[in-house]
């Protein structure tokens, strides 16, 4: 039996103050899409080096349950997101667009302590922490977070390095690409705390 089939479907608002608290443990699935401009997304905003007309990211959700041998059925997130944002080259230190097109497959768990008991190998499925007033726009605010690249660059050849510009050296970016991503840092550290 497909418990999808039977469950209340609800519509997301696209509102941005109500995406901060949906109901994540009433036993529905959820469904929405939207548009979210930087201003929207504080912490994403903060890294923006300049906002121009159709930056921001539209978005694509939705929930549903499988069922899980022995248990009860476990809910599940996709998350769709695609669109762009301006961040300051790091070779000429001028605006440069980032786009991004992601897809995210979360698995919503009751508590923090089956968060932590979740396999940290498993790259296809992030545990998330089921609420009464989940943040839906706070995990697609991280998600935007985790996928900007860490040092936003023109395409080659696009552009010329600006003087003062951090790491012009080539060897010197070169060491700091190969430095771990700290946003991957700190994915291991929610996965681990
Ligand atoms: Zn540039």
């Amino acid at each position: 039996m497909n418990r999808n089939q039977v469950l209340p479907q609800v519509e997301l608002s696209s509102e941005v103050g109500s995406l901060r608290k949906v109901d994540l443990c009433a036993y529905q699935a959820y469904k929405g899409h939207g548009f979210l401009g930087i201003q929207d997304l504080p912490r994403v905003a903060e890294g923006a080096s300049t906002v121009e007309a159709g930056d921001g990211f539209h978005w694509k959700l939705e929930t549903y349950f499988e069922d899980s041998p022995g248990s009860l059925p476990r809910q599940f997130m996709n998350l769709e997101l695609k669109g762009q944002i301006h961040l300051v080259c790091q070779r000429c230190l001028k605006d440069c667009p980032a786009e991004l097109s992601e897809v995210r497959r979360f698995a919503l768990v009751g508590s923090e302590h089956e968060a932590d008991a979740f396999p940290i190998e498993d790259d296809q499925q992030e545990p998330l922490v089921a609420s009464q007033h989940f943040d839906v726009l706070g995990t697609i605010e991280d998600e935007i977070l985790l996928s900007l690249p860490l040092i936003p660059k023109h395409p080659e050849g696009v552009c010329e390095a600006h003087t003062s510009a951090f790491g012009v050296d080539a060897g010197r970016s070169e060491v700091l690409e190969k430095r771990e991503n700290p946003f991957n840092i700190l994915k291991n550290i929610k996965k681990n705390s």
